[in-house]
């Protein structure tokens, strides 16, 4: 058998996709133009599939602060920072980050996929259970593969399901790690975190929620579901990225607990690979300070989330439960979802395709993500242009089609 045999389904599908022409994998952004428009295929292309929540990608300040950086520090840190040490500016920002929760520590990390990699994988051990959503994201789940702890799944968003799991393991010995997310990556839903928040102090268990997608979209100022439902200080550890809201890319995680910093000597994805370069640190520091002085940015983002889901659900479109940054549509099959997102690149609009083994409960979707540099004049071509190819594509109802107009 052959190093490759055993991708031979996947191979095949991939192949059909491929001959297809139309090959999600294979995009190439030829020029990026702003946050919300790159050059795809030759053809000046709307994006509405980056997950740029607040634009800042092309925010003049951050990009000033990363072009100062390579000046002063240059281009890399060529290691990580247990073998090269910390430049300060890694030292500030994880400062700056605890500050913004309010917490005492935090640790910056190279992706935000190498934070939940580590720290979930390093925070349980044997004996110990970890406690995840079933449609967590594949970070979380590496994590699962890496820990000796127990793997106990619940039914996503469902705190119920979450208590019999932990009743169930009664008196056993062992920390209990439950592990959430403020909003999830393909449907766009939020998690009941005060609810879980109840269930897991009954029982115990620690929790780590990943606020990857609600940075900035989410609580008065900007921190999170963690903030809009309360709960803070009620979280033991803080994960999010840098590649999102942010614009740039990194991760870390924020704790209040006393013995936060063994982990900088204990997380393998923290201490085996190079640190973040001085001009993403720079330019993170001063997206988190934009973040702070531009509440202005949410209320859009808010305001671009509310047109574009009520935009696509009044012309028939079936869309993850709830309002949210991400917004997901739903679609019959894989090869609908995918000639359906072909139809939008080749009409000039960018969202995600998202169809299993990738997507929760074998769904396919049009993923797309709204962000607050998007103009009212941009949504409402690309809910146009969605409403056209659903309508020839027969995906809308009769009833819908009047709503359409
Ligand atoms: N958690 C969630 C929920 C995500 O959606 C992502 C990125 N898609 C990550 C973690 C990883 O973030 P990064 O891009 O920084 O690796």
């Amino acid at each position: 058998m052959g190093l490759f045999d055993r991708h031979a389904g996947l191979l095949d599908a991939y192949r059909d996709v491929r001959t297809t022409g139309a090959d999600p994998f294979q995009i190439r952004m030829e020029r990026v133009l702003s946050a919300t428009e790159a050059v795809i295929n030759g053809r000046k292309t709307l994006l509405v599939g980056t997950n740029n929540y607040f634009g800042l990608t092309f925010d003049p300040s951050c990009m000033e602060a990363a072009i100062e950086a390579i000046r002063a520090e240059g281009t890399g840190t060529t290691g990580s920072r247990i073998a090269n040490g910390s430049y300060s500016e890694h030292v500030a920002l994880e400062q700056e980050i605890a500050e913004f929760y309010g917490k005492k520590h935090c640790m910056v990390f190279t992706t935000g996929y190498q934070a939940n990699l580590g720290v979930i994988s390093t925070l349980v051990a044997q004996g110990d259970f970890l406690l995840i959503d079933a449609d967590s994201h594949a970070s979380i789940y590496d994590a699962c593969k890496m820990t000796q702890a127990e793997v106990v799944r619940f039914k996503h968003n469902d705190p119920s399901s979450l208590e019999a799991r932990l009743r169930r393991l009664g008196d056993r010995p062992g920390n209990r790690l439950v592990v959430l997310e403020g909003i999830y990556s393909m449907l766009g839903d939020s998690a009941p975190l005060k609810e879980f928040i109840d269930v897991s102090k009954k029982y115990g268990a620690y929790v780590l929620v990943d606020e990857a997608h609600s940075l900035g979209a989410l609580g008065e100022h900007g921190r999170g579901l963690c903030e809009s439902t309360g709960v803070l200080d009620d979280c033991h550890f803080i994960v999010g990225t840098f590649s999102k809201t942010l614009g740039a890319i990194g991760g870390y995680c924020v704790s209040n607990d006393p013995d936060f910093d063994i982990l900088r000597v204990t997380v393998r994805s923290y201490m085996f690979t190079a640190s973040l370069p001085p001009s993403i640190v720079a330019s993170v520091r001063q997206a988190l300070r934009v973040v702070k002085a531009r509440p202005e940015l949410r209320t859009k983002l808010w305001e671009n989330v509310a047109t574009l889901y009520d935009g696509l659900a009044a012309r028939g479109f079936k869309l993850g439960p709830e309002h949210g940054p991400v917004v997901g549509v739903h679609l019959p099959d894989r090869s609908t979802a995918i000639g359906f997102w072909r139809a939008m690149l080749d009409a000039g609009v960018y969202v995600n395709v998202a169809v299993p083994p990738a997507t929760p409960n074998g769904v396919s979707l049009l993923r797309c993500s709204v962000s607050a540099a998007h103009s009212k004049e941009q949504l409402a071509h690309m809910i146009e242009v969605m409403t056209g190819i659903g309508r020839q594509m027969g995906l809308l109802g009769p009833q819908l089609r009047a709503v359409a107009g």
